[in-house]
């Protein structure tokens, strides 16, 4: 890829409120740490959390397209309120409950090509860190506990001259007015102070551990705080989550997170934030009772595919509010359409040659997508192309060599949008090879060598078939 662009990576940063070029903190340039908060395991994921995954991992994939070496960390929250009640309810042990949607949310994350994260800390795994971290806040004064619960402090963080507040401007008299009191939180301080021990109460059957300040379980926030810094360090780059959680919870990490280092050691938790806007459904919040709540295993029993619900994700931009409806779904089924007639027409085109990739549709959508991720010029790269090619194949104005090098540049942006149709999958080079081995042999009517690779191609995966332009290899 050329590395001459003027202008480089950038992202929306909430904590500064614009659009900022992207350095990362490692003085190498090259290592970047992420961390996206991860689901709550509870039910399945509906089609509104995986608009926030799927940004998650374009995000990620932009980043290690442009050749960053990419620590993505994505939390799985398994012990919380809903959950509790949820495991009261069924009699089940919270490991059987959790477990059930844990995968349920994997295999999920599966059927819409995300890129697996390279740690998926639970919880219920880093109670140690969690209360070592709550124990350091306690040391530095920010911490204080009733009947065995412990709070974060808002009065004596800011009285210690640090900032509450950071990514949104806040109006702390009204925050205190304004936010429910909720029962089992009554001795708190300030009623915007927030829990990171709840000391156990007796809904919470079985569900606790030992800790300094009695049985009981970690808050929300700290499990986010305690496992991203374990993971990534006291300070890393990106931090990513839908927009409901820029306050309480990444304000509240962040108070956590540089609470907690020593005096003359604090340093930014995060460099950039950025959040993902929310997705409607049919025009309206997603409810049970509007009959518009979709989980992703709804949208496949109606018989849409991981990609096309993947496609429609990606077509937005982040920071703008999507309506998902099912006349979109059926819009994405056409639009890949498109795009996988195009592509096998390539492919039939370039035969077995490959090339370079072509750069003037790589230049373009890496430009489109630095600019803060602004899929929809990418996608408009993408469309123009389609456009163009498809003029000049039927125009039989494309050499074999031209195919295979415009071939191999949408190979290179489907590694960022990974939208291709897998049964039309492009070979590798290795399977490239195997094939004309195949075709060398049956031109020597070397047919029973012809048979073994076809039954090595078939084992890696490929089938090939023998059409009067030659073979063709797609996915078995
Ligand atoms: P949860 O499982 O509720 O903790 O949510 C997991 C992720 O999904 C969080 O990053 C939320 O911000 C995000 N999320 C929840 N609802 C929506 C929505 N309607 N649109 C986009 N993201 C959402
Ligand atoms: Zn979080």
């Amino acid at each position: 890829m050329r590395a001459d662009f003027d202008m480089a990576l950038r992202f929306f940063n909430t904590l500064s409120r614009s659009v900022q070029d992207f350095v990362p903190l490692d003085p190498g340039g090259k290592r970047v740490g992420m961390y996206c908060c991860g689901p709550t395991v509870y039910d399945f994921g509906h089609i509104g959390n995986f608009r926030t995954f799927v940004f998650a991992d374009l995000v990620r994939r932009h980043l290690e397209f442009r050749g960053y070496q990419v620590t993505h960390v994505m939390n799985i929250t398994d012990v919380e309120d809903k959950i509790i009640r949820r495991v009261r309810e069924t009699g089940e042990t919270l490991a059987d409950y959790t477990g059930r949607y844990e995968s349920a949310f994997l295999a999920d994350c599966e059927t819409l090509r995300l890129r697996a994260p390279h740690h998926r800390p639970r919880a219920t795994d880093h109670i140690g860190p969690i209360i070592g971290l709550i124990r350091r806040l306690e040391a530095n004064g920010f911490a204080y506990v009733v009947d065995g619960s412990v709070y974060f402090s808002i009065d004596r963080y800011r009285g210690a001259g640090r900032c509450y507040g950071q990514l949104l401007n806040l109006d702390l008299e009204q925050l205190r007015t304004g936010e429910r009191v909720r029962n089992d939180e009554y001795a708190k301080e300030a009623v915007a102070d927030f829990a990171l021990w709840k000391a156990r109460s007796p809904e919470d059957g079985d569900v606790f551990w030992p800790s300094p300040w009695g049985e009981g379980r970690p808050g929300w926030h700290i499990e986010c705080s305690a496992m991203s810094m374990q993971l990534l360090g006291a300070s890393f780059d990106l931090h990513l989550g839908g927009e409901d959680l820029v306050f309480p919870h990444h304000e509240d990490e962040i108070a956590q997170s540089e609470g907690a280092a020593p005096e003359g050691e604090r340093r930014p938790f995060v460099k950039y934030w950025l959040h993902g806007a929310h997705l409607l459904v049919e025009g309206k919040k997603m409810s049970k009772s509007l009959g518009n709540f979709f989980t992703l295993r709804d949208l496949l029993e109606r018989g849409f595919s991981g990609r096309e619900i993947r496609y429609l994700l990606l077509s937005a931009h982040y920071r703008d509010s999507f309506n998902f409806t099912l006349d979109g779904l059926a819009g994405a089924r056409t639009a890949l359409g498109r795009i996988d007639e195009c592509v096998a027409r390539l492919r039939e085109t370039a035969g077995n040659t490959s090339d370079e990739p072509a750069t003037s549709l790589l230049d373009r959508f890496t430009e489109a997508l630095d600019d803060d991720l602004n899929v929809s010029a990418a996608w408009g790269c993408v469309f123009d192309w389609v456009r163009d090619l498809n003029r000049r194949l039927d125009a039989g104005a494309l050499s074999s060599a031209a195919a295979a090098a415009e071939l191999a540049a949408w190979q290179r942006i489907d590694t960022v949008f990974d939208v291709a149709n897998r049964s039309e999958a492009i070979a590798p080079p290795e399977i490239l090879a195997l094939v004309e081995e195949r075709q060398a042999a049956r031109k020597a009517r070397d047919f029973p060598q012809a048979d073994v690779l076809r039954k090595r191609l078939l084992d890696a995966g490929w089938l090939v078939e023998d059409t009067p332009k030659g073979p063709r290899v797609k996915r078995a």
